[in-house]
């Protein structure tokens, strides 16, 4: 097929040169976007000085999600008794943790991704240029010595973790989540300061593996951003399996002692451990990469400014990504590639619609979401009607011994549209598409109630919530 600008050449008997195509930063929203301007056959060059995938593949996303396939496994184990199995003679039997073999398993599985991308892209034509890159004009990129002239320009530079004034990352024992891999050995005592999703994951997989664990949330409850009922299962969890948790604890420093560190909160108040994680949120990696000079605007915090195609504030400048600070998840990262590619390139595209976007906090058990949120609802925006099923009901869960979780609905009133859902529960990042496609398709409670599920499987419990909420609608949250 056809791309547009191809199109509009044959219309008017004229051969149109390829539109070049030049991209800073080869992560989601950089490597999506080439793939998708390869394909609507410009000339594509992408400029990353790390690796294709990224931070995602490299360091944060990727990692982080073997990481927890290894913890899980973990859980897993420990449920073994329950369900019947001896792991090894005696009644406690102990699983330990190759933690340089797993550290191993870990960088070794991300490299290969990132090889694999590189050879995808590359496959499709996308010339790759291993280097630093900044902009020198709107329609230029200067790397490894030479100047990239580009019709188009796209950056996707991401971001990096963000660390605290009087708590800088040493790598040995304050960490950032970039750092956890290279360590020698499984942390003893780890103090995760930060009980977002980063925080709340890497507090989840750390104790399942063996550590220690305290989690510092400056706020009243871990996970302060999602559905207050899914963050409250998962905090009565961590408490359950042994975790500190310390609510209403803001970090002010965090410090080495020796072989220790040691973390003072606000209150005067001190935590000590072996290791320390911070998980403070993201900053995004636009500095020195010429913004200023070509007056792509940022926000207060660094953010570049885009709309929902992806447009900067210059033209012919798109940006897409961790970098825009929109919604820093790798699958929005490559929508907004993707649109600023279609959008620059001439083809007819739907603007982002992060109302749509599906998310998934991989602690153990899961938390996915997708669509309008409880909050919404209780705040009045939304007239919905919610229903929440408990795990627990559910057979297949009590045959694998799963008694945290729920599945919770939420449909218009009057119509029975379906609006969103929130899912807690093991792989409950795979259960949520049924809800996504929903979304996306207009679909009713009726529409799910009426479709097969499975029997026994956890996915029952979608069809089942769908069937509440038009049974026993009003006796109904
Ligand atoms: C611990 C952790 C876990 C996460 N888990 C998930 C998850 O499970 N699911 C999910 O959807 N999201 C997850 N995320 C978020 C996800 O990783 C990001 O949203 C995603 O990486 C954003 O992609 P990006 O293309 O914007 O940038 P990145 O992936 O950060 O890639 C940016 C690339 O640009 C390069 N670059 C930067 N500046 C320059 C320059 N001047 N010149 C050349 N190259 C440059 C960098 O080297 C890098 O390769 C996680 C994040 C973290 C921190």
């Amino acid at each position: 097929m056809q791309a547009t600008w191809e199109r509009a050449g044959y219309l008017t008997n004229v051969t149109l040169p390829r539109p070049r195509v030049a991209i800073l930063g080869g992560g989601p929203g950089g490597y999506e976007a080439a793939l998708v301007a390869a394909q609507l056959g410009a000339e594509v060059t992408v400029v990353d000085e790390d690796g294709l995938g990224g931070a995602c593949v490299l360091t944060d996303c990727v990692p982080s999600k073997t990481l927890i396939e290894s913890s899980s496994t973990m859980t897993s184990l420990g449920r073994s008794a329950s369900l019947g199995l001896q792991l090894a003679s005696g009644a406690n039997p102990v699983v330990g943790v190759d933690a340089p073999a797993l550290y191993a398993r870990i960088k070794a599985l991300a490299a290969a991704q990132s090889y694999d991308i590189a050879e995808h892209v590359a496959r499709e034509g996308v010339r790759i240029i291993e280097a630093r890159g900044r902009l020198t004009g709107p329609h230029t990129i200067e790397a490894a010595g030479r100047t990239l002239r580009a019709d188009v320009v796209l950056i996707a530079t991401g971001a990096s973790p963000r660390t605290l004034p009087d708590a800088q990352a040493d790598g040995e024992r304050i960490l950032t989540c970039r750092q956890i891999y290279d360590l020698p050995e499984l942390p003893e005592e780890l103090i995760v300061v930060g009980s977002g999703v980063t925080g709340a994951e890497f507090a989840s997989a750390f104790q399942a593996l063996g550590s220690r664990v305290t989690l510092v949330s400056s706020r009243e409850r871990v996970l302060p951003h999602e559905d207050k009922d899914a963050a409250v299962v998962i905090e009565g969890v961590f408490r359950r399996r042994g975790m500190n948790v310390l609510g209403k604890s803001r970090a002010e420093a965090v410090h080495r002692k020796g072989d220790s560190v040691v973390v003072r909160l606000a209150d005067g108040r001190e935590v000590s451990g072996t290791h320390c994680l911070l998980t403070v949120g993201m900053v995004p990696s636009t500095t020195g990469i010429g913004l200023d000079a070509v007056g792509v605007k940022t926000d207060a915090r660094g953010f570049i400014e885009v709309d929902r195609v992806s447009r900067t504030s210059v033209q012919g400048v798109y940006a897409a990504g961790d970098c825009t600070g929109v919604l820093m998840l790798a699958s929005v990262a490559a929508m907004q590639g993707r649109i600023a590619m279609w959008h620059s390139l001439g083809e007819a595209v739907q603007p982002i619609r992060l109302s749509h976007v599906a998310a998934t906090i991989f602690t153990d058990p899961e938390i996915a979401s997708v669509g309008v949120s409880q909050a919404a609802v209780d705040r009045g925006e939304v007239d919905a009607r919610v229903v929440k099923l408990p795990l627990a009901t559910n057979p297949r869960a009590k045959m694998g011994g799963f008694r945290d979780g729920f599945v919770k609905v939420f449909a218009r009133l009057g119509t029975g549209m379906v609006l969103g859902g929130v899912i807690v529960a093991p792989r409950a990042s795979e259960l949520i598409l049924s809800l996504s496609i929903a979304i996306e398709q207009n679909l009713t409670v009726e529409q799910i109630a009426h479709t097969f599920s499975v029997y026994p499987s956890l996915s029952g419990s979608v069809t089942e919530a769908a069937r509440s909420v038009m049974e026993f609608g009003d006796a109904i949250v």
